[in-house]
């Protein structure tokens, strides 16, 4: 009997045409999923709130991410005001791992803005200050390159010395002027040292090429940034091209009382330059002003729903309180009212009931 089955051919045997069967899924439509999958970060949630900071800003404590989380806050006009950050190790693991790390994102985003503008308005306009960082930056790298550049020429001297003694060596060896054993002690010791020197000479060009990259980094830096000057608004893309990552550490009070936090900026090329310290804004501050529906007087109001200033606020609690103290107190006399009319009605009915008896 002849087999229904076909026989398959293996995928490499298959004859591929490509872009003649209209796809189940376009090319961009594959690619996107794609991204998508391969991509960690979530940029974008449901609030619309897009995390520009997504894997580049960090725990100073624990190293972890810090993620994005929106905050119940009703009625802001802006989604970035209803955001802040905390540490992903302490949202997951609690605080026995760490602590929470909050930082609003417009504090976040404010202070990063901030940097970014004052390091492309010095790339720009400030060549002393250009200079002032580069030499921060590279100043120690410029004298232990220097020793390092020293210690490399004499290596190199001790290397070709070494070459000339093992080959007059040789040549003792060869004329019968030293023995075998004290040539196979020598160039042992020769070859030891040639050994040592190669280690350290590798050592030695690789801290050195570090230290080129580095002075060059700053240039490529400087170069860069200066692109970005008087810019207004960030984007992943700008985060992207320009940090490396963002450290958090917690808040902290410090001695006059005052609440501050540590940031600090990895730029690329350059690295952490100095740490930033900002004044962490507290939630109702970011709410905009707004005029008072009683009084009209211009307050800052402490929640999206708040109508009143402060002022007319206490006046109105009262007034309520009291409304409702005498609606109470009517609510009460009413039910004493009702409740004496029932004893009475009761005593009527006891004092029936008492008749019948005798
Ligand atoms: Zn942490
Ligand atoms: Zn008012």
């Amino acid at each position: 009997m002849k087999s229904r089955k076909r026989l398959s051919k293996l995928p490499e045997e298959w004859e591929v045409i490509p872009d003649t069967h209209e796809g189940i899924v376009t090319q961009e439509e594959f690619d996107t999923v794609q991204r998508l999958m391969t991509s960690r970060r979530r940029e974008e949630n449901a609030g619309g709130f897009k995390n520009i900071f997504a894997g580049i800003i960090k725990c100073a404590d624990c190293g972890y991410a810090l993620r994005a989380t929106s905050v119940h806050r009703r009625k802001r006009p802006d989604i970035i005001d209803c955001v802040q950050y905390s540490c992903n190790n302490y949202a997951r693991n609690g605080n026995g791992v760490c602590t929470a790390h909050n930082i609003e994102a417009r504090d976040l985003f404010n202070a990063v803005l901030a940097d970014i503008n004052r390091f492309a308005d010095m790339a720009v306009n400030d060549e002393k200050a250009v200079r002032a960082i580069e030499k921060r930056l590279t100043e120690t790298d410029h004298s232990r390159a220097k020793a390092l550049e020293k210690e490399q020429r004499k290596l190199n001297k001790r290397l070709a010395e070494l070459d000339r003694l093992f080959s007059s060596l040789y040549e003792d060896k060869v004329m019968e002027r030293i023995t075998e054993r004290n040539f196979e002690m020598m160039s042992g010791k020769y070859q030891k040292e040639q050994l040592e020197i190669e280690a350290r000479l590798k050592e030695v060009s690789e801290t050195l090429t570090e230290s080129y990259e580095k002075s060059q980094g700053v240039r490529d830096f400087l170069s860069l940034i200066r692109n970005y000057q008087g810019i207004k608004e960030l984007d992943a893309t700008i985060i992207n091209a320009l940090i490396d990552k963002i450290i958090v550490s917690e808040r902290e009070t410090i001695a006059d009382g005052t609440v501050r936090q540590e940031i600090k900026i990895y730029y690329k090329f350059i690295g952490f330059v100095g740490e930033l310290h900002i004044i962490p804004t507290k939630r109702w501050a970011a709410l905009k002003p707004k005029n008072c529906t009683v009084c009209g007087i211009e307050y800052v109001p402490n929640s999206g729903i708040s109508k009143y200033c402060p002022e007319c606020r206490e006046r109105i609690r009262k007034v309520r309180g009291t409304e409702a103290k005498i609606r109470s107190r009517e609510r009460n006399r009413q039910a004493c009212i009702e409740l004496s009319a029932k004893n009475d009605r009761l005593m009527w009915v006891d004092a029936e009931d008492s008749l019948d008896i005798f």
